[in-house]
């Protein structure tokens, strides 16, 4: 007779982990596919932790080893996404926020994509206050934020708006003044414009649609505990050196630290190793007086991920 073997139901881990993922909430993050602000909005969530693969033509993609779906999209897109919920959050610039006109949470500002809006016109002119900008044709891919300006200012301009290449548009008869994004100057002095007023700063910032709670505020929480963590640790180095021990309070009381610094004895006797963390705004200024303090062998090393 043959014998019949019951296989029990199962399924690979593969498959199982799929499975999970389609029962589990998932947060939606909105990023740009590519432009200024998307090589350091990979790094962040990469240095978070997060495993996705972006190097496909996919636009939505979901993470490896987070619940989390990013979704590849033009940056003037993500606030209108996220407002309305499409996106649950999203990282884009602050005058890229403002200039849509809707209504997002700013969760937490990111650091990069630092850069500011202003007002530019031909060299040759004397620029003489804003009363200047009375009566004149100003070209802008942000509208809105300009006009803002404008109006808090008293001016009437003709505001027109084109979506690039704005420096341009003085030489060509099109606009009297230009209204852009600077960050260097560089592109306004090629194109023979001087900025005259800069109304804006802008940095890439986090946000949500407004209100989010239930179940994906703990996984937006658990984000912004990580970014917080790399970007802290960004701010900070790890020190260690060697010291005599007659010097180690002196250079002890130098050294900073997030408690106190680790002091540990040497295998030679009368030296110690010290272990602290120091700010990178006052790394030199540290670093010189530990040495005139009497420290040897300082070694400084990046830090990547920083929890308090
Ligand atoms: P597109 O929408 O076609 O992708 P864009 O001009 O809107 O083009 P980017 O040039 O990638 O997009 O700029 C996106 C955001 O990056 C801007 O809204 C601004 O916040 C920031 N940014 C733009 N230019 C600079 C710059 N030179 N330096 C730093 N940040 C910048
Ligand atoms: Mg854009």
């Amino acid at each position: 007779m043959r014998a019949f073997f019951f296989k029990p139901f199962s399924i690979n881990p593969a498959k199982r982990y799929k499975l999970k993922q389609n029962m589990e909430t998932i947060l939606r993050i909105a990023v740009q596919k590519s432009g200024r602000l998307s090589e350091k909005t990979q790094e962040l969530l990469k240095l978070c932790g997060l495993d996705f693969n972006s190097g496909t033509s996919q636009l939505k993609i979901k993470a490896n080893n987070f619940p989390l779906e990013v979704l590849f999209l033009r940056d003037d897109d993500i606030p209108g996404y996220v407002a309305s919920g499409v996106a649950d959050i999203g990282i884009v610039g602050e005058n890229g926020v403002d200039e849509k006109l809707v209504t997002v949470d700013t969760i937490h500002k990111l650091g990069f994509a630092k850069c500011r809006v202003s007002i530019a016109i031909p060299r040759r002119f004397e620029y003489t206050g804003t009363d200047y900008l009375e009566g004149k044709r100003i070209a802008t891919s942000y509208p809105n934020i300009l006009k803002k300006f404008l109006k808090e200012k008293g001016v009437n301009a003709e505001v027109s708006e084109i979506s690039g290449s704005v420096e341009i548009a003085p030489a060509i008869g099109l606009a009297d003044a230009i209204c852009d994004i600077v960050s260097t100057g560089s592109t306004l002095l090629a194109n023979g414009l001087k900025e005259v007023e800069t109304f804006y700063k802008s940095e890439a910032v986090l946000i949500a649609t407004p209100g989010m709670n239930g179940e994906k505020k703990p996984l937006l929480d658990k984000l912004v505990f990580r970014i917080k963590a790399v970007q802290k640790a960004k701010k900070n180095k790890y020190i260690i050196l060697n010291a005599p021990n007659h010097k180690v309070d002196e250079i002890a009381r130098i050294l900073p630290g997030m408690k106190s610094p680790t002091i540990t004895p040497l295998a030679i006797e009368g030296w110690s190793a010290l272990y602290s963390v120091v700010a990178e705004d006052e790394f030199w200024e540290i670093c010189e007086k530990l040495h005139e303090a009497g420290a040897e062998g300082i070694l400084v090393v990046p830090i990547e991920k920083m929890i308090y």
